[in-house]
């Protein structure tokens, strides 16, 4: 699929590049309440977290973890009822510019090509039309959508509608690649195949971003594409903590560990 690359991705070792290692995202005391029926419901208490360059991470938990809301307190979409967070050792206050999103059911502008689509993650970063269409088939064909520049969603599979999102991400080379749930509305096959298409990518250094922060619930996902898997416990009436694992290439399969520390 990656055969007939236009041109090589990989992003420019510019001066503002962060090296492996280096912090990109912290969050600090995060705690995140909603108002519900009987008041403020906790849902995040006391989330300490940093990412750093040349890791992907994997947020680990069960539906209503509060997964998804860690993921967009990071992107700064919304803001933390107390604590902070931080992008490359700044306290956001708006939208995160160090970050992408992958949404888990696309989100594709029906009446858009694929190719317009992508071009929406420039226009909203403020690319100006002139230079939106290099960058965009570029990453059409990084990620595999060579040819279908002029498809409309419709007319394509889940696997390739969620390739698109990943193009719209990629495209304006985000930091940090975030990722709620990507392969979830897919089959089996379909996202076995993306998943090891984005790690040969990842790992052969052609990715354009610096680190990946992937939200799912399943363990062996997480194990199969994570450095670091965080977890957030979801034990009903409790307050929710996080464990973090370490895990070392080759990857160690064996996902019993988890399943205790998830529940
Ligand atoms: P996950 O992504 O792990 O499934 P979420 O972050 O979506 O978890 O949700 C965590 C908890 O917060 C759930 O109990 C959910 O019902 C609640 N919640 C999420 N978003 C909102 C919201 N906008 N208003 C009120 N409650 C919410
Ligand atoms: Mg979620």
């Amino acid at each position: 699929l990656f055969r007939n690359r236009r041109a090589a991705h990989a992003p420019a070792p510019g001066a503002d590049r962060p090296a492996d290692g280096d912090v990109l995202l912290t969050a600090d005391g995060l705690t995140k309440s909603y108002a519900g029926a009987d008041g403020e419901l906790p849902v995040l208490t006391g989330i300490d977290l940093k990412i750093r360059a040349g890791e992907i991470v994997a947020l680990l938990g069960r539906s209503g973890s509060g997964k998804s809301t860690l993921l967009r307190c990071l992107a700064g979409l919304i803001p933390p009822s107390s604590g902070s967070v931080g992008y490359r050792g700044r306290r956001l206050t708006g939208a995160n510019p160090g970050t992408a999103m992958v949404f888990q059911t696309f989100a594709l502008l029906p009446w858009l090509t694929v190719q317009q689509n992508v071009e929406i993650g420039l226009e909203a970063r403020g690319v100006p039309p002139g230079r939106r269409a290099e960058a965009a088939l570029q990453a059409i064909d990084l990620i595999g959508l060579d040819g279908f520049e002029n498809a409309y969603p419709k007319e394509l599979s889940g696997g390739m509608r969620q390739r698109v999102g990943f193009a719209r991400a990629l495209v304006v080379e985000p930091d940090v690649l975030m990722m709620d749930e990507p392969f979830s509305a897919l089959d089996v096959l379909t996202a076995e195949n993306l998943r090891g298409e984005l790690l040969e990518l990842w790992e052969s250094g052609q990715f354009p971003t610096r680190a990946v922060v992937l939200v799912t619930h399943n363990i062996e996902e997480a194990v199969l594409m994570a450095d670091r898997i965080v977890v957030l416990g979801s034990r009903p009436g409790t307050v929710r903590e996080t464990f973090e694992v370490a895990l070392e290439r080759p990857r160690d399969r064996q996902s019993a560990a988890f399943e205790e520390l998830i529940d």
